[in-house]
């Protein structure tokens, strides 16, 4: 009983002196919830694609053929992400915007997971992933934030 006790602190102390990060996540976006939580709040495959960073198959979601005014919110905590005005066809079967509603709404990151060097497209309020942004976009901005419906909630003006 007491032997891996004892172990354990020994570890624990040389993770210390090395200045290890903690196990313990800290919270670093202002919506943060548990697994659990989130879970309980989301679709299965809501879930999988905004907490697990997971990818709808192409033409299958609720918007890439969806066509109303509006905005489209973050599924998990409702920050607005993206304008209806700044939506375009891309052909690819995920809906498809040249430009986030405002540039602090979402957060870019580099990913360089499967072989491919993307950029990840989050959301800044509570860390969903929502997709990735590419290059090949139409103008003004040449941008194409091509993302999961899965990720995002339409709402009418
Ligand atoms: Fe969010």
């Amino acid at each position: 009983m007491i032997k891996p006790l004892l172990f354990s602190l020994a570890l624990f102390s040389i993770g210390a002196c090395k200045g290890q990060p903690s196990t313990v996540e800290k919270p670093s976006y202002p919506v943060t919830k548990s697994e659990a939580a989130w879970r309980k709040q989301l679709t299965p495959e809501q879930f999988e694609v905004t907490r697990k960073k997971g990818t709808e198959r192409a033409f299958t979601g609720a918007y890439w053929d969806h066509h109303e005014t509006g905005t489209y919110v973050c599924i998990c905590c409702d920050h607005p992400l993206f304008s209806s005005a700044t939506k375009f066809e891309s052909g690819t079967g995920w809906p498809s915007f040249w430009q986030p509603i405002k540039t602090k709404n979402v957060e870019e990151i580099s990913d360089n997971s499967y072989g491919m060097q993307r950029t990840e497209v989050n959301c800044s309020r509570c860390g969903a992933h929502l997709g990735h942004v590419f290059n090949d976009g139409p103008k003004p901005t040449g941008l194409r934030y091509c993302m999961n419906s899965a990720s995002l909630k339409f709402v009418k003006p």
